[in-house]
């Protein structure tokens, strides 16, 4: 499906034009895909056919509120590495029951209220992590639902910031120490073994680490059934990579049908966060002014890093879009800068570009890890998110107001005491 598009020379979200929703919802903005957000979901979930599957979406790739009901009412499970993210779910109207719990440092707080929830399964990330679950479990007298994230020790082959599946990584167990940590667990009164699970990166995009790590994850399964340790599911984690510019991207049916030909009847659990969103989002920024002249040609526009952090942060790439072509303008080589006082504040650099103040570009495949990397570095107020369904379309989070962006803060007063 085209969900971006261009009618007339100008750029389209579904039906409705992007221009339209500047005027309307101001800039810069997120403009977000409901259509998009679920053929994504779809084509996930009719690749598993009948076997017994969830696909658990990681919340964190794009936490809003109004993503988040598209999903639950797919019938979606959930990957949450907060209990934040588990209270937006239910928010949203998601069910605790199709969530897993990720992350190297679940807190007693946090284990006590998801075990409350009743949520699918942790997915715990050491020994210390598997004693403390354990220890609030028989605390409140019940039995905590368990899969052990073991460190396959592959490289995926993405940026380091992202990759964490080697060993040198801080996530998981490794699994020559898998083993023993299954056995303490299958003994324990308040622990259920439920299943196996990895995460190896993200933004991957050849299949062969999600192969080998699920090879290695199948040895260990086999050597724990010996040991008379069963399991119901094993969760292959996330990581599909998406197209940002000519990348290419891994098949997704090929890849589960792949899976499905090695797990016998193990149910399979995927947490797929980008590859839901990453597409199904923009961030539609303005140009303040054009500065050329010197070695560089700059356009600088009104989003900036601390509102698509990206860039500066890993280096990454997004197209650049004018959003309707115009006559009068420019055409140059442009870096896109914000108006932060960063040199590491761009969007994107050397784009080839007909760009004249007020013109309004797109940065396209924002959807993931945009919004939720966003702050108010500079005092800047973050921006909003629309949803766009056929010609429909609502804010799904307002604006922030300059006055919100102290409204936590106090001035200390030295003279009380
Ligand atoms: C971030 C994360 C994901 C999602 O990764 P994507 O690359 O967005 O698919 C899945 N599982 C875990 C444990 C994660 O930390």
């Amino acid at each position: 499906m085209n969900t971006f598009s261009f009618n007339n020379n100008a750029l389209y979200a579904e039906s409705v034009a992007v221009t339209d929703l500047m005027v309307e919802y101001g800039s810069p903005l997120y403009i977000y895909s409901r259509g998009q957000i679920v053929s994504n979901w779809q084509q996930f979930d009719q690749a598993f056919g009948d076997h017994p599957h969830l696909i658990c979406y990681a919340v964190k790739a794009n936490s809003n509120l109004g993503v988040l009901n598209i999903l639950a009412k797919l019938g979606s499970g959930f990957d949450i590495v907060s209990i934040g993210e588990l209270e937006r779910v239910i928010a949203a109207g998601g069910l605790p029951g199709r969530c897993v719990f990720s992350g190297v440092s679940k807190t007693k707080t946090e284990i006590q209220r998801a075990l409350e929830l009743g949520i699918y399964c942790f997915n715990v990330e050491s020994a210390a992590e598997l004693d403390r679950v354990e220890s609030v479990a028989k605390l409140l007298s019940t039995k905590a639902p368990i899969s052990i994230r073991v460190n396959p020790d592959v490289d995926a082959n993405t940026h380091p910031y992202i990759a964490t599946g080697l060993k040198e990584n801080k996530f998981g167990v490794g699994i020559e120490k898998a083993l023993a940590l299954y056995k303490k667990a299958e003994l324990s009164k308040h622990l259920d073994v439920f299943g196996l699970d990895y995460h190896i990166g993200s933004q991957i995009t050849e299949v062969s680490p999600f192969i080998e790590a699920l090879e290695k994850a199948l040895e260990l399964i086999s050597q724990l059934k010996a040991e008379g340790i069963k399991m119901s599911h094993i969760d292959i984690g996330g990581g599909l990579g998406i197209a940002y510019n000519d990348e290419k991207t891994i098949n997704i049916e090929k890849y589960i049908q792949s899976v499905l030909d090695k797990v016998g009847d193990l149910e399979v659990i995927l947490e797929p966060g980008r590859a839901i969103v990453g597409n199904a989002g923009i961030f539609v920024t303005q140009v303040e002014y054009l500065k050329q002249g010197g070695v560089k040609s700059f356009a600088i526009i009104d989003g900036a890093m601390n509102d698509l952090q990206r860039p500066s942060l890993y280096g990454s790439y997004h197209q650049a879009i004018a959003v309707e072509n115009n006559s009068k303008g420019i055409k140059d080589t442009w870096d896109l800068v914000g108006p932060i006082c960063e040199t590491g504040d761009f969007l994107a650099k050397d784009r080839e570009l007909t760009l004249a103040q007020g013109d309004y570009i797109a940065l396209m495949s924002a959807g993931a890890y945009g919004f939720v990397l966003s702050s108010n570095y500079n005092s800047r107020p973050r921006v909003a998110e629309v949803m766009v369904s056929g010609s429909n379309h609502a804010l799904v989070r307002k604006r922030e107001t300059v006055g919100s962006l102290f409204e936590n803060e106090s001035i200390f007063n030295n003279e009380i005491n």
